[in-house]
């Protein structure tokens, strides 16, 4: 079976977790809760971490977040990323916070002098930092040499920011490259991918709905993993963050970087197709997604094809008139009745992961 070999890069310590050098792809996801809204955004986090989430960031815009994010920090003992934008004095307060990583885009900090406090916070402390570069916070020079925040554009600014990072002695942190346009959010990491040695955070900002943002993922995103570019990533959604996490383990899933869970394989229905499929391939979805051990199970709508189509399934059904047949591995085990079959599954399956 085909494998992703992955981009060669250094390692990045957050937390208890490492970020590239061949470590597990990491999934990211956002609160979107006011975060001074400690309560409410715990919440949240907790959600997120028992959905899939490696790695969760909170916002903190003032300094009443900055509590928050502390209290947070104390109750879930896991990492958490800050977001900070313009203010480079809620990047050490976070990182007093426990922030185990803050996320800045050097481009709105103010000065370089305010990016190299931040530095010196984390390298005394241990944390990393991501390094965002997007189109709206691309430096002057940058912009006015290109002409717009193309692809080449935004790959200069990412090897600048790189460059000046290191000079300073520091290298645990990881870049971001992000376009709402996906080719040339393609492009531009590739063009950083081929250049550098750190690690990448993917996402495609903007990305929209979830009919259309998780397409953009799955090319943008997709695309790019397959490649062995990137090391972590969020799938950017207009939706409750959780889905953002569901989608990141089915992208990781489909990409065989991920095993967890019950994968479904269905038949996308025919002429030949016996009872309502759609109806139940949706309910075994969700009375299984709780499981975590891996298991592949097909439900496929005749028996004629069913399971031989099937047979790299570990359990399936296929559906026949009034009844369906349970099957393993492609052989039938037994004859069970079409009504009941999504409970005789469910409770198969069950005795499978036992
Ligand atoms: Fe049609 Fe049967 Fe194939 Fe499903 S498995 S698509 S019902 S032939």
């Amino acid at each position: 079976m085909s494998k992703i070999i992955r981009r060669q890069t250094r390692c990045v310590q957050v937390g208890n977790l490492v970020i590239g050098n061949g470590s597990p792809i990491t999934i990211q996801s956002m609160t979107n809760t006011k975060t001074e809204d400690a309560e409410k955004t715990l919440d949240q986090v907790k959600r997120l971490y028992t959905a899939g989430a490696d790695f969760v960031r909170i916002t903190v815009p003032n300094i009443e977040s900055v509590k928050a994010f502390q209290s947070i920090h104390d109750e879930v003992q896991r990492p958490l990323i800050a977001d900070i934008h313009f203010d480079y004095r809620l990047a050490l307060l976070a990182f007093e916070a426990g922030a185990a990583k803050v996320r800045i885009n050097p481009g709105n900090i103010g000065s370089w002098a305010k990016v190299k406090e931040i530095i010196a916070e984390a390298k005394h402390l241990g944390r990393a930092i991501r390094i965002g570069v997007n189109g709206g916070s691309l430096d002057k020079k940058i912009l006015s040499k290109y002409g717009s925040p193309n692809a080449e554009a935004l790959c200069e600014s990412a090897l600048e920011y790189e460059r000046q990072f290191l000079n300073e002695g520091f290298d645990n942190f990881v870049v971001s490259i992000k376009s709402s346009n996906v080719l040339t959010n393609i492009r531009a990491n590739r063009m950083f991918a081929s250049q550098s040695n750190t690690p990448l955070h993917l996402g495609v900002t903007e990305a929209g709905t979830p009919k259309v943002g998780q397409i953009k993922a799955a090319i943008g995103i997709g695309s790019l993993l397959a490649d062995g570019i990137g090391d972590t990533f969020r799938v950017s959604l207009t939706a409750d963050p959780i889905l953002e996490v569901f989608f990141a383990q089915d992208l990781l899933r489909v990409l065989g970087e991920r095993k967890e869970g019950i994968e479904i394989i269905s038949c996308p229905t025919c002429g030949r197709t016996n009872g309502d499929l759609i109806r139940i391939v949706n309910e075994v979805e969700e009375r299984t997604s709780d499981i975590k051990t891996p298991l592949k199970v097909a439900i496929m709508g005749c028996v004629v094809n069913g399971p031989g189509e099937a047979r790299e399934a570990d359990l399936g059904i296929a559906l026949g008139l009034n009844k369906a047949v349970l099957f393993s591995k492609g052989e039938i085990e037994s004859t069970i009745s079409a009504e009941k079959c999504v409970t005789e599954l469910v409770d198969r399956i069950r005795k499978a992961v036992k």
